[in-house]
């Protein structure tokens, strides 16, 4: 048996890869300094053209453009008027800002269990949640892959709820051939580096509905409009005014870093092409491990992976997870957890959140572990991760 790298042995690799890596090019950093000696470097054109080719790729008539994923959530929810005893389903196993978004406009989130072959939040749980507060549902795809559209469509038809889909995880993901963008009242993307897509920090909001968009347009830039039509006071006193008219944020992006995700942009296909092929030869290697489990794929979702989540099978391994963690860093894999459940932080419990909400999301979260994942990823690389993940699991066999 190979010796392990953290009993002294070999590791697989010299130098060192992560779950997650952003793909900047030559084509980007042309793009950006283009901007910086061009008259705008925030609010200018590049920012109406990324909004105009966002709303086209995703087909939502209508994209914001915002400074990051977590203002792209917070601007959904003032959209989306929720505030103060409204309460907000949403799934524990997520980034901490899918709920805090909820938290930030004074409504209250109610954590739905997910389910435990696709770790998407599970629409009969959103249902047993459902209460005479209820207003609306935040659904997270997941590592990419799209929630349950259509039983999600249907609870918030049924008690008038209104669906935000948090798509930080799913910028070029599909569901039944529609593209994530067009398919909830409100759809949330990030474009922090580890991201499908990035700008360093960046996010978007898409939807359909012109009632939404123009509160988007507010909450984005302190609810400050230069529109004649939406002010109050007139006649007015000259071209220079505009009126402040609801209570907004600068959460805008800036005009280099929309230039580069318009390139990123470009390249997205691309990306999810070879994300697809990692994902598949990692699907091959693991089903054929029975100490580790596959993410399950719903056959509607065309996914855009984000990431690839091994789940161990602790039964079956004479280790805990941090022992593998561990393992794999040391055979130069630097593996990630997503996520701690969010009601599990300090800040959760002192709110009054306990243990044992979601017993699935917590028991799926004992095992999970987040495996490089990124376009850049040569075939080597990926030899690699298989070939700690099996060194590994041979090890701790029982
Ligand atoms: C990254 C992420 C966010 C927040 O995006 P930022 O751009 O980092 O603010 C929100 N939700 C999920 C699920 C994320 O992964």
């Amino acid at each position: 048996m190979e010796q392990l790298a953290i009993c002294g042995g070999k590791p697989v690799r010299e130098n060192k890869i992560y779950y997650g890596r952003q793909c900047v090019d030559e084509d980007d950093v042309k793009a950006v300094s283009e901007v910086l000696t061009s008259d705008y470097i925030t609010c200018g054109p590049k920012v109406a053209e990324l909004e105009k080719k966002l709303a086209e790729y995703t087909g939502a008539k209508y994209a914001v453009a915002v400074s990051n994923g977590t203002a792209a959530l917070h601007c959904a929810c003032i959209a989306a008027g929720l505030g103060q005893g409204d309460e907000v389903i949403v799934t524990p196993l997520t980034f901490a800002a899918s709920a805090n978004c909820i938290l930030y406009v004074g409504a209250t989130p109610v954590f739905a269990d997910i389910n435990p072959e696709t770790y998407n939040i599970d629409p009969k749980s959103i249902e047993e949640k459902i209460t005479d507060k209820t207003r609306a549902v935040i659904a997270v795809d997941f590592t990419g892959q799209c929630v349950e559209h259509e039983a999600i469509r249907a609870i918030c038809d049924k008690h008038d709820l209104i669906f935000i889909e948090d798509a930080a995880h799913a910028i070029g993901s599909a569901y039944n051939g529609k593209k994530v963008g067009s398919l909830a009242d409100i759809t949330c993307f990030s474009f922090h580096p580890v991201k499908t897509i990035t700008c360093g920090e960046g996010g978007a909001v898409t939807t359909n509905s012109e009632e939404y968009y123009k509160k988007l347009v507010l909450a984005h830039t302190h609810g400050i409009t230069h529109d004649e039509e939406l002010m109050e006071d007139t006649p007015h006193e000259g071209p220079w005014v505009y009126e402040q008219i609801s209570l907004g944020y600068n959460y805008r992006l800036t005009d280099f870093q929309a230039a580069m995700l318009l390139s990123q942009l470009q390249k997205l296909e691309g990306f999810k092409a070879r994300r697809q092929a990692i994902v598949k030869k990692y699907d091959e290697a693991f089903s054929e491990i029975p100490e580790i489990i596959v993410q399950k794929e719903i056959p509607e979702s065309d996914t855009c992976r984000h990431l690839y989540i091994i789940r161990l099978d602790l039964s079956k391994l004479n280790c805990s997870r941090r022992q593998f963690f561990d393992a794999m860093s040391a055979e130069n894999v630097q593996c990630q957890i997503h996520y701690v459940p969010t009601y599990f932080f300090p800040y959760y419990r002192h709110l009054g959140y306990q243990g044992g909400l979601c017993p699935k999301a917590e028991e799926v979260y004992k095992g999970i572990m987040s495996i490089p994942l990124y376009p850049a990823l040569t075939d080597e690389d990926t030899d690699d991760v298989i070939h700690a993940v099996k060194k590994i699991v041979k090890y701790y066999r029982k």
